[in-house]
């Protein structure tokens, strides 16, 4: 025979496993959703970077002394990519040979239009 304070007992018991099993489904549904939400945040939000900057940047002497008039060299590799600057001779730390290497790179290699860069040493 089962007692009414057993009855009690056993609807609470139940009533906590319910609660539990609707806090697990919230937790997968919230997961879901902003899984979701960081998905299509990759995707609205992305930004295309030219691999070409940080090519140039390795590429220069890496001095940061801003005598190009840029606060350093990845401002003179975004000037060069971009083709606000057309002579990489404005780094005058950076040898004749490295320069040529730099206009080769910049001449020949296409960036995410297709198009290259005309620069000179
Ligand atoms: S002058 Fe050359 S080394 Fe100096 S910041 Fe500009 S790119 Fe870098």
């Amino acid at each position: 025979m089962i007692l009414p304070v057993e009855i009690i007992h056993l609807k609470t018991v139940r009533k906590e496993g319910n609660n539990m099993i609707n806090a697990i489904l919230l937790m997968l549904v919230l997961g879901a959703l902003l899984g979701l939400g960081l998905g299509i945040a990759d995707k609205v939000l992305k930004v295309e970077v030219d691999e070409r900057i940080e090519t140039v940047t390795s590429m220069l002497p890496g001095y940061n002394c801003g005598g190009c008039g840029f606060a350093g060299c990845a401002g003179l590799a975004s000037g060069l990519v971009e083709g606000t600057v057309t002579q990489v001779s404005r780094c005058k730390p950076c040898k004749e040979d490295r320069r040529k290497e730099i206009c080769d790179y910049l001449n020949e290699t296409p960036g995410p239009t297709g198009e290259c860069v005309k620069v000179t040493a």
